[in-house]
């Protein structure tokens, strides 16, 4: 399986860090058996494009409707037209900052999907959660909420990555121990290949949470971590480059 490195930058980036975009996409030039993604502000997403001919271009949120009265929204149709190929959906910070519930990230994800674009889902558990011993049950059952349709449907085993991303690791320099993300990521690949049976095997877990060039090959290394969603040390190629290379 191919590693899927990818940057999220949040709510960072103007015009003037298209030299990152370059740099990052001259690395996924030389790691060729990497597929290198970064999730932009939608405001760069077309610059980007224009700018990368290697990595492909992200955006962080999609809505689910095709179209609409959504003042202030972007659908797959407008994101894809911009020049991205994958959305993040469902991070932790909108399942926070705008009370985004899985039903709807599930939805959100079909949305892209439909549009022949990726979907990066994102699950992961609270420091209180993990602290009680119940993370494990807990994320997977995120993730089966987030798979599902209201329609008594799931989405496509197509296009799909999963993130998964404890909040309490998010921007802290906290990692779980290793035999922790090992045993998560093995919950979840049982989990997929429940829902999904053998096309549940060749799904990404990406790992997210502080990851930096520092702690990557350990975790890239483990069972079942197909790659990582970086935030913090993704704004500079200087930093993420190093990830690539890990991978
Ligand atoms: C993220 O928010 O997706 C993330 C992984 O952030 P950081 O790498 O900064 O912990």
């Amino acid at each position: 399986m191919r590693p899927f490195i990818v940057a999220n930058w949040k709510m960072h980036g103007l015009k003037a860090d298209m030299n990152e975009v370059k740099a990052i996409d001259s690395a996924a030039a030389k790691f060729d058996h990497i597929d290198v993604g970064i999730g932009l502000p939608a405001t760069l997403i077309h610059l980007a494009a224009q700018n990368a001919g290697h990595a492909q271009i992200g955006a962080q949120d999609c809505h689910q409707a095709q179209q609409g009265a959504h003042t202030g929204c972007l659908s797959a149709a407008m994101l894809s037209e911009a020049g991205a190929s994958f959305s993040i959906v469902g991070h932790s910070e909108r399942r926070a900052d705008q009370a985004e519930t899985s039903r709807l990230i599930a939805q959100k994800a079909r949305s892209l999907q439909n549009a022949s674009m990726g979907a990066i889902l994102c699950i992961g558990e609270d420091l209180a959660t993990r602290q009680s011993g119940t993370a494990l049950d807990f994320v997977a059952g995120q993730l089966v909420e987030s798979l599902a349709l209201a329609d008594d449907t799931s989405l496509s085993p197509e296009r799909l990555t999963i993130a998964y991303e404890p909040i309490w690791a998010i921007g802290t320099g906290h990692v779980p121990e290793l035999t922790d993300i090992a045993a998560m990521h093995s919950k979840l690949r049982s989990q997929l290949v429940s829902s999904f049976g053998p096309a549940g095997d060749a799904i990404r877990i990406l790992y997210g949470g502080s990851v930096k060039a520092s702690n990557a090959k350990d975790i890239l290394a483990l069972k079942n971590v197909n790659g990582a969603l970086v935030g913090g040390a993704s704004l500079k190629a200087e930093s993420f480059v190093p990830i690539i290379a890990a991978a």
